[in-house]
C-alpha cells in the first residue's frame, strides 16, 4: 500500500470510529456516564494524586477536557484534574 492510500485508509478508520462512538454515546453527557469515561477518570485522579492541578485542593474533583479532539480516546495530555472551583474558572475563560 502506498503512502497516500494508507493515509486515506487511516482517515476512513477514524471516521468509522467516530460514527461508532456517536451511536454509542449520542451526547457528551451520555459519554460522561459511561464505564469507559469513569475508568479513565479514576486513572486521571490517581495520576494527579487526587488533587486539583491548580490549587491542590482535594475537594469536589473534576476531570476536565482541555480539548475535545480525542473524546473517547483521550490521552493524559488531553485531560486535567481540577476542583469544582478551578474548573468553573477554566470554563469562564472560554465564554
Ligand atoms: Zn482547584
Ligand atoms: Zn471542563
Amino acid at each position: 500500500m502506498n503512502k497516500a492510500s494508507r493515509r486515506q485508509a487511516e482517515r476512513l478508520a477514524e471516521k468509522r470510529e467516530r460514527e461508532v462512538f456517536r451511536r454509542r454515546y449520542p451526547t457528551y453527557q451520555a459519554y460522561l456516564k459511561s464505564e469507559h469515561w469513569q475508568s479513565r477518570r479514576r486513572v486521571m485522579l490517581k495520576l494527579a494524586d487526587n488533587k486539583c492541578r491548580k490549587c491542590g485542593s482535594a475537594e469536589n474533583l473534576h476531570v476536565h477536557h482541555k480539548n475535545y479532539e480525542r473524546v473517547g480516546r483521550e490521552t493524559a495530555a488531553d485531560l486535567e484534574v481540577l476542583c469544582e472551583r478551578c474548573h468553573k474558572t477554566e470554563h469562564w475563560e472560554w465564554v
